[in-house]
């Protein structure tokens, strides 16, 4: 088989060839590896690769049996963040240069377990503060259908990398929505499962309240079976669930005739572009051709969960970040006395995004305004969830658009943070209320960028993404396009 055909094969149709021995771990990977080095240069998504590492796994896993490992020999790529002892895990920040992880993370455990060969590492928003992939000390990520525009973030580098096809998946984290924001702007499938039921044990905290890892694929099925694997109670985080994981590979191929799907209208106010407002009105047909029922709901808090995110989420960035202090990781800028270090240690080490939060954060916890900010938003947080609680008692599902535009141009709106926080508006109240939420390709604007849309369901239903997604997929052919970057 030619490597171009390999590469540009559906996640789980790669798993079916490597399972059928129609090709081999080393083959799989070494095309990649390939492909990374030709394409890369032209959209920055792959922040480091272990060639040697990679190759020697997959020699190590051709001696094993295939069908005993879901994943057998499919090549990854981890956002940035993630921990793998020895690798770079730099989260994209000069304050963490140098630094290598004592520990794997429990997915990379469980990826290990599984059979998955993990081939580098994928670009990022600093800390994973941003929705476009520009403040990563490794510079912005480039989207593969536009070189000039931004991939989304934070995973920019993830969504990128599937987009392009220097991985067959990704994993990346989402605390507002950057799994699925970069994943609908790349053409790609993200998903953000219910809170507690990843173990965030090895993935450096942002705001640990908000954040899970996910998988981002070509296909749903891939992501089924990517979260299968890394889905599960970990004793080493004590806010993941003990609860078991439903068969999410098995749910792709149920029929989804009858469900019911709620269409927030706070999500399909002004100001959404109306190549997006079309995209998903013809998902929405789709849906209804397949027999499932349609119905407006109201998610009364929406105008809030933007506001409400940046002080929570800050909050607990600017806890996380107060351990980045030249003593235990990375950079440390030399000085007459450990004070003077720390300062100049975080003084350097952090880009100004990395400063803001840390300002704004400390500043909505500090005495005489934590009752007026943290307290207040914690209580509007409350009123976000029981809005779910409600529109969960009358539908099955709801969807809504991933993004209010298509992808902006590189540059577009590095100077205006309210703008930038603005794109993440459909995204964040999943992780407020904690429920899983998928993005998938539904289209495309007349200029060829991908659009995407957004299912979310009750916690712990992934199950009920996964038999939506898949069922769209059977039907259309959106996931299938892929950007030329020749
Ligand atoms: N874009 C959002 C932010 O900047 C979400 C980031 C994320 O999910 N990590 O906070």
């Amino acid at each position: 088989m030619s490597k171009d055909t390999l590469t540009s094969s559906l996640t789980a149709g790669l798993v079916g060839m490597l399972r059928d021995k129609k090709v081999s771990p080393s083959e799989a990977v070494s095309a990649y590896l390939k492909r990374i080095e030709q394409v890369n240069p032209k959209v920055n998504a792959v922040t480091s690769v272990d060639s040697e590492g990679a190759l020697n796994r997959a020699r190590a896993l051709e001696k094993q049996d295939p069908q005993s490992l879901s994943l057998y020999g499919l090549p990854i790529l981890l956002k940035e963040n993630i921990c793998v002892i020895g690798q770079k895990t730099q989260c994209a920040s000069k304050i963490l240069e140098g630094f290598r992880p004592p520990y794997d993370a429990t997915v990379v455990e469980r990826l290990n377990q599984a059979g998955a060969v993990i081939i580098g590492t994928a670009n990022m928003d600093e800390f994973a503060f941003g929705s476009s992939c520009e403040t990563s000390c490794h510079g912005a990520t480039h989207k593969p259908w536009d070189t000039k525009r931004i991939p989304g973030g934070s995973s920019g580098g993830s969504a990128a990398a599937v987009a392009a096809e220097l991985a067959p998946m990704a994993l990346g984290s989402d605390t507002g929505g950057s799994i699925r924001q970069p994943a609908a702007l790349c053409g790609v499938v993200g998903v953000k499962p219910t809170y507690g039921r990843v173990s965030r044990y090895g993935l450096v905290a942002f705001g640990s309240s908000l954040d899970q890892i996910g998988p981002l694929t070509k296909d749903v099925e891939g992501a089924a079976l990517l979260l299968s694997v890394i889905a599960g109670h970990d004793p080493k985080d004590s806010t993941s669930v003990n609860k078991e994981v439903e068969p999410y590979t098995q749910a792709t191929q149920k029929p989804v005739k009858g469900m019911k799907l709620g269409i927030p209208r706070e999500y399909f106010a002004n100001g959404l572009d109306p190549e997006v407002q079309q995209s998903l009105d013809e998902a929405l047909g789709v849906y209804k051709k397949m027999g499932l029922s349609v119905q407006e709901i109201s998610l009364p808090h929406t105008q809030y969960a933007v506001p409400t995110y940046y002080i929570v989420a800050t909050a607990e960035a600017s806890s996380n970040l107060a351990r980045f202090d030249g003593v235990r990781y990375g950079l440390r800028v030399p000085a007459a006395n450990t004070q003077e270090m720390i300062k100049k240690t975080r003084g350097q080490g952090f880009g100004p995004e990395a400063k803001r939060r840390i300002i704004l954060g400390t500043y909505v916890l500090s005495h005489g305004y934590y009752d007026a900010y943290y307290l207040k938003a914690l209580k509007v947080r409350t009123l976000i969830r029981q809005d779910f609680d409600e529109a969960f008692k009358s539908v099955d599902a709801v969807l809504t658009p991933a993004t209010p535009t298509p992808a902006f141009g590189l540059g577009e709106k590095t100077d205006d943070p309210l703008q930038m926080y603005l794109s993440d508006i459909f995204t964040i109240s999943a992780n407020l209320a904690g429920v899983p939420a998928m993005t998938l390709p539904c289209g495309t604007t007349k200029a060829g960028l991908p659009i995407g849309m957004q299912l979310m369901s009750p916690v712990f239903t992934e199950e009920r993404l996964f038999q939506l997604g898949a069922a769209y997929q059977k039907e259309t052919d959106w996931h299938t396009r892929r950007p030329s970057l020749a």
